[in-house]
């Protein structure tokens, strides 16, 4: 029913990474639209924000992402870019299960619209104090080094000192040595690298939210033709089976198109009451 996605076969599609998410990016969305990724590497995006908490990031992580994607336009000179920027913190498991949840966001300038993609899991995202070379092997392994790599720095875990993308027992060793060196009283803190390029179970996590995104694009509104028609939220009110009031069950999804007004409700298990066990009147 839905008009066929806008063509951006053959399309330039600008990304500004330092992290090698052109590898991850390009896999997904090149084969599904026939564009082309143009990856420049001209401005250092940690600039921006970094994990190690050197510069903290400025606003949401869409305003983030949004940045990003300007960056490349402007760099680049392309009329549609694309942009990822993750957030790590605790998820619907709490403070025992880090959790990282990425977005992809594709800016068309030409056709004056924003779409993104999300997804979200579970994180390799580490963070310990160490005193001895046992601790550091400990963490290794805890950290899924060497395929994740790892960040140290002395004493505490703001200190300016770090020694960042350590995967080797070599450098790891060395950066420890040195981290003992200059703290006060031979702690070392360490934390998993989470750039994109050090850290494989985000790369998952992103190749997830790029997957997202194609699925958005390639659905079309119907009244104008834009691409990224896709559910906003869930509308609740399900009927009770047994006394037929509303209940927060869902009763449909609502979709929503991004450039123009067209909004519409469809219902999700057409005609389907809801269990009294779920209603507020009959199980309060
Ligand atoms: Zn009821
Ligand atoms: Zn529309």
């Amino acid at each position: 029913m839905n008009a066929p996605a806008p063509d951006y076969r053959g399309e330039r599609v600008a990304l500004l990474t330092r992290h090698g998410k052109q590898h991850v990016l390009r896999p997904v969305i090149e084969p599904a639209l026939g564009c082309r990724i143009e990856h420049t590497d001209a401005f250092d995006t940690d600039r921006l924000g970094a994990f190690t908490r050197e510069i903290a990031r400025a606003g949401t992580q869409i305003e983030a992402a949004t940045r990003k994607a300007r960056l490349a336009l402007s760099i680049t000179g392309a009329r549609v870019a694309v942009a990822s920027e993750g957030s790590f913190g605790a998820g619907p498991y709490g403070a025992l299960v880090p959790w990282n949840v990425e977005c992809v966001l594709w800016l068309d300038e030409r056709r004056a619209l924003q779409v993104i993609g999300w997804a979200q899991g579970p994180a390799m995202s580490v963070q310990r104090e160490l005193r001895t070379r046992d601790d550091l092997d400990q963490l290794a392994r805890d950290a899924g080094c060497p395929q994740h790599r790892l960040v140290l720095r002395p004493e505490h875990p703001d200190h300016p000192a770090l020694h960042k993308g350590l995967d080797t027992a070599e450098a790891l060793g060395a950066a420890f040595a040195e981290c003992q060196r200059v703290s006060s009283d031979g702690r070392v803190w360490a934390e998993s690298d989470l750039r994109a390029h050090c850290n494989p179970t985000r790369q998952a996590v992103i190749r997830q939210a790029a997957d997202d995104l194609v699925r958005r694009l390639q659905s079309t509104c119907p009244a104008c033709h834009a691409p990224g028609y896709w559910i906003d939220k869930r509308v609740q009110g399900r009927p009770c089976c047994e006394c037929g009031s509303p209940t927060r069950e869902p009763m449909a999804e609502r979709w929503r198109c991004v450039a123009c007004d067209r909004a519409e409700d469809r219902a999700v298990d057409h005609g389907a009451c809801a269990d009294p066990a779920r209603c507020d009147r009959c199980n309060p």
